[in-house]
């Protein structure tokens, strides 16, 4: 059986590059960072529990890059780039092939975006992950909710609820092809932090969040941070490719209020435009404009001629009763 010092050290020790950000990594009763003089520090933690983020019988590789990549996607959406991570865990056993194969999930993440693992804490219980990112980013330069500005447009990368579709096979609220609920399903667990797009948007973009509980919901969270209102173009909120597949009021229903796409929304004057596609090609992501930042508050849908749409909004919220 192994102790929880050998299970640190086996799976989740390395020593931290020299000259980087890591200071000092595990195995002291801190970590220690050196942030670059004049940069501000951009941390965020999430949690993901049995049962309630993922299914007990979860691929830990898989499981292990979701966990870091909802937390990167976080500094994405702020424009900061990312320096280290503490992992906090509580696991009901210790099994070798369970542990291998989340620390070569973890840490082939980590490395794609040069992200430390500093520390964290190992206990014994009901499988829960809490991780802790660490970004930084020049001072003033960070995407705020409340940052967005009338007049501005409003942007999406990449593309929307394919991985609201993959839980809609798992629950069979539809009927998919077996390859297009492959193809979902890796949306929903190994979702792309959109970290270079969050890099290149800093001097462009005003506002930016991260799309975890569904467009509207948290769009809705920028418009209220900022004191104003929006329009979005329904039919111009860009599909996932099975997505794509469906009805148009599937698309519609998936694209505005289907979470755990981690995508980005951000908006930004309509003088940046160019600058905004040029962002989007340096980032080899795709960014589509999905509408505009107005002084009425709330959310209002029209259709591609304009005219009014009406949607039951629900995006998820934890502790909401249905
Ligand atoms: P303490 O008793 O001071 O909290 P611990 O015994 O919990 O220290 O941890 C020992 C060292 O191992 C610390 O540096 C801690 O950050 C690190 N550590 C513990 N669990 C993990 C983990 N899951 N991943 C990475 N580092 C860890
Ligand atoms: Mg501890």
């Amino acid at each position: 059986m192994l102790s929880e010092f050998n299970l640190i050290e086996r799976y989740f020790t390395r020593a931290p590059k020299p000259a980087g950000p890591v200071a000092l990594g595990v195995g002291d009763d801190c970590a220690l960072l050196r942030p670059f003089p004049g940069m501000q520090l951009a941390i965020s933690t999430d949690m993901l529990v049995e049962g309630r983020h993922f299914l007990p019988a979860a691929d830990p590789y898989k499981l292990a890059h979701k966990c870091l990549a909802v937390n990167l996607s976080d500094l994405a959406a702020m424009g900061a780039r990312p320096l280290a991570f503490t992992l906090a865990f509580a696991l009901p056993a210790a099994e070798p092939t369970w542990l291998a194969a989340f620390s070569a999930g973890l840490f082939h993440l980590a490395d794609q975006y040069g992200c430390e693992l500093i520390g964290g804490d190992t206990t014994k219980g009901p499988l829960n992950i809490c991780i802790t990112v660490f970004g930084e980013l020049p001072h003033a330069q960070a995407l705020r909710r409340d940052a967005a500005q009338i007049g501005d447009d409003i942007w999406i990368s990449g593309s929307l609820g394919d991985a609201r579709l993959a839980l809609a096979g798992y629950r069979d609220e539809l009927k998919l092809t077996d390859a297009q609920f492959a193809d979902a399903m890796v949306r929903m667990h190994t979702p792309t932090p959109r970290i270079k797009l969050g890099l290149a948007l800093r001097d462009i973009a005003h506002a930016a969040i991260d799309i975890s509980d569904g467009l509207a919901g948290d769009l809705g969270h920028i418009l209220q941070r900022s004191g104003v209102g929006a329009t979005l173009e329904i039919d111009s909120l860009p599909a996932g490719p099975v997505l794509a597949t469906q009805s148009t009021t599937l698309q519609r229903n998936f694209t505005l209020t289907g979470g755990d796409d981690y995508e980005l929304c951000f908006t930004a004057a309509p003088a940046q435009r160019a600058a905004v596609l040029v962002a989007g090609r340096l980032a080899a992501t795709p960014v589509t404009r999905v509408g505009r930042i107005e002084a009425d508050t709330g959310l209002r849908l029209i259709d591609a001629q304009g005219h009014p749409v009406s949607i039951a909004l629900t995006s998820f919220d934890h502790f909401r009763t249905p």
